[in-house]
């Protein structure tokens, strides 16, 4: 049976808002789905730091729209 990686996940984690999801990856991302929004780490850091996680931020930064 595998284990969650924790902190492996928190190390690599590029979310500066402070969340208990954090390196919970599983959580942050359904989060974010039920939402219609993209985790921290689809984001540049720039970008990021603005905590808008919406999917047409996410096309905008990133030149995709
Ligand atoms: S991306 Fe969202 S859910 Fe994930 S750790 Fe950051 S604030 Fe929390």
């Amino acid at each position: 049976m595998r284990t969650c990686t924790i902190e492996k996940n928190k190390a690599r984690c590029n979310c500066t808002y402070p969340c208990s999801k954090k390196g919970i990856c599983c959580e942050c991302l359904a989060y974010h789905r039920s939402m219609g929004e993209l985790p921290a780490c689809y984001f540049p850091p720039e970008a990021e730091k603005t905590y808008n996680r919406s999917i047409e931020y996410y096309l905008k930064v990133t030149g995709r729209a």
